[in-house]
């Protein structure tokens, strides 16, 4: 989620998230403390703290050396002229799954609000928005998405949607796949809740891609709306050129394992995506939809993981190795190990079999 606010000739422009603006951060902070939504859901990211910000950026100009405020499970800095961003770390709390967030700095009028893309984490805070009458930008497709994923889960018997992944752990043929039964029956549990306990809001901004990019005054800021492919399908990212900061929603999970699972995901996208990122200004401020605010050196790290899940990948899939199996062979190296990974059957798990397809011809 990014949100756009503005004031005279000051505009601000934050990162995204699934409660941007701060009323609703302790709305839900105490609703989500009574339904425990996160508790088993990042069982995983929960155990590894969010990274420092890399010693480049603790010196950049653009960046407040120490958060201006830090609530633990998210802080925010200052990264521009007006522009802020918010960064989650589950480590401390569930308050906020990924990035985002302005009210804490600031009691200016939002008038706009953009959802990166139609995930859960980032568009579960959309009722606030629409409550509250400020406009929801989004791509086109983002509300169908959003009613076709999560309206289904609303309202359905709870043990036929995890009957299924509570099977996988239960006939898990070794400890390995057990493990990553338990990862993705511990996302998708968290996923039904959050999307049993949330009103729906659908952005009513739609954005047609074919109309990108696009450029918003918001008033002494430029914004620049792009899509690129890669996570979901309907990926947006905001541009702010004149001061090189990229709010890249999921199209970058910074010091994390990326999330594939989308239908719409496609690896040989997102990794061009990465290749068109990797030559913007060397210069370029990230803030990412997971994790750390950095520089070309984050998108460098994902790149390198892709190359990784697509090495180990490839020599399987040259042995003959069939994609179910191999999906669960992959082994994270050191240089890795402490990159949290959602659960295995939404990041790793499915890069691989999307690898295989894509090999295959598929
Ligand atoms: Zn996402």
């Amino acid at each position: 989620m990014v949100d756009v606010s503005s004031k005279g000739g000051e505009a601000a422009c934050t990162g995204r998230n699934l409660q941007a603006v701060n009323s609703l951060s302790f709305s839900r902070r105490s609703f989500l403390a009574k339904t425990s939504c996160f508790g088993a859901f990042y069982a995983l990211a929960k155990l590894i703290p969010l990274a420092a910000l890399a010693a480049e950026l603790a010196s950049d100009s653009r960046v407040s050396p120490t958060p201006i405020v830090d609530k633990g499970f998210a802080s925010v800095r200052k990264i521009g002229s007006g522009l802020y961003a918010t960064i989650s770390d589950p480590s401390k709390g569930y308050t906020t799954i990924c990035n985002g967030a302005l009210r804490m700095v600031s009691q200016v009028p939002v008038k706009g609000a953009l959802d990166t893309h139609y995930h859960f984490d980032h568009s579960m805070g959309n009722s606030f928005y629409g409550a509250n009458g400020v406009p929801l930008w989004a791509h086109a497709t983002t509300a169908k998405r959003m009613v076709d994923n999560y309206s289904p889960m609303q309202g359905a018997d709870k043990g036929a949607v995890l009957g299924p992944l509570e099977k996988r752990v239960k006939d898990a043929k070794s400890d390995i796949e057990r493990q990553h039964a338990q990862s993705d029956l511990n996302a998708v549990t968290g996923l039904f809740q959050i999307a049993n306990a949330t009103v729906l809001g659908l952005p009513n901004h739609p954005i047609d891609p074919a109309r990108l990019p696009m450029s918003i005054d918001l008033g002494g800021l430029t914004a620049v709306i792009e899509s690129y492919a890669g996570h979901s399908g309907t990926d947006l990212i905001v541009r702010v050129p004149e001061q090189n900061v990229v709010y890249t929603g999921d199209l970058l999970f910074s010091g994390w394992y990326p999330v594939c699972f989308d239908e719409k995901a496609t690896v040989s996208g997102w990794r061009d995506t990465l290749k068109k990122f990797a030559a913007f200004d060397k210069d370029t401020l990230f803030v990412p939809g997971h994790g750390q605010i950095c520089g070309q050196e984050g998108i460098a790290a994902l790149r390198e993981v892709f190359d990784d899940i697509a090495g180990q990948a490839e020599k399987m899939y040259k042995a003959g190795l069939p994609a179910e199996e191999a999906q669960h062979r992959y082994l994270v190296p050191d240089k890795f190990k402490n990159f949290p990974i959602y659960a295995w059957g939404f990041t790793i798990g499915p890069a691989i079999t999307k690898l295989y397809a894509e090999w295959q011809g598929k």
